[in-house]
């Protein structure tokens, strides 16, 4: 996202995410349901469309509860494909209830002591390059191609280049926030 840091602060639909959302840490189950699903959702479109329906999209798809999506039977299917407040693709529709069920059986594989679940399989395999990620992605969810799993993991910290060096958001995150990329090349990880 070059010359999101210029154009996106103070601007009204992204501000809020790039001020307060892109490249911040993020553990709980919903929240990386959520994200994964606007990075689903983009795929072909402008991020500004998905910034601009995910109220509804949130509202329509039960706050993103993964076990609620993950229940998702053809009545739901129906409905979300004529709710013209959302992002109406079926094969996109289609993977987040499949990848809802997979971050479900997820749940009894990866478990540590604080984490479990999709945040638990994020920190066990972290610190990966982005193409290593790509391909751990596709073997255990679908429509997840290399920009996809690249800008999800960059918006929750777990790969650099959300935000220019000279960006506050930058400063921020670096003096205050517990970020997973720069604890790993803190460590001596080469992400390229
Ligand atoms: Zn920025």
């Amino acid at each position: 996202m070059s010359g999101y840091c210029i154009k996106a602060p103070g601007h009204e639909i992204h501000a809020h995410y790039h001020n307060e959302q892109y490249g911040f840490p993020l553990t709980t189950e919903h929240e990386l349901f959520e994200r994964l699903c606007l990075e689903i959702f983009q795929a072909g479109l402008s991020w500004e469309i998905v910034l601009k329906k995910r109220p509804r999209m949130v509202k329509a798809f039960d706050k993103f509860n993964v076990n609620k999506v993950a229940a998702y039977k053809g009545a739901d299917i129906k409905r979300l494909l004529a709710d013209e407040g959302i992002i109406r693709n079926r094969l996109k529709v289609q993977a987040i209830i499949e990848n809802a069920k997979r971050l479900i059986a997820m749940r009894d594989v990866y478990k540590d002591k604080a984490l479990k679940g999709f945040s638990a399989f994020l920190s066990y395999h972290h610190p990966l390059t982005k193409t290593e990620w790509v391909k751990l992605f596709k073997k255990h969810f679908k429509f997840t191609g290399g920009e996809i799993v690249g800008e999800f993991l960059m918006s929750i910290g777990y790969l650099p280049g959300s935000h220019a060096e000279n960006c506050p958001v930058y400063k921020r995150l670096k003096k205050e926030y517990d970020v997973p990329w720069r604890n790993a090349e803190k460590k001596g990880f080469k992400y390229k």
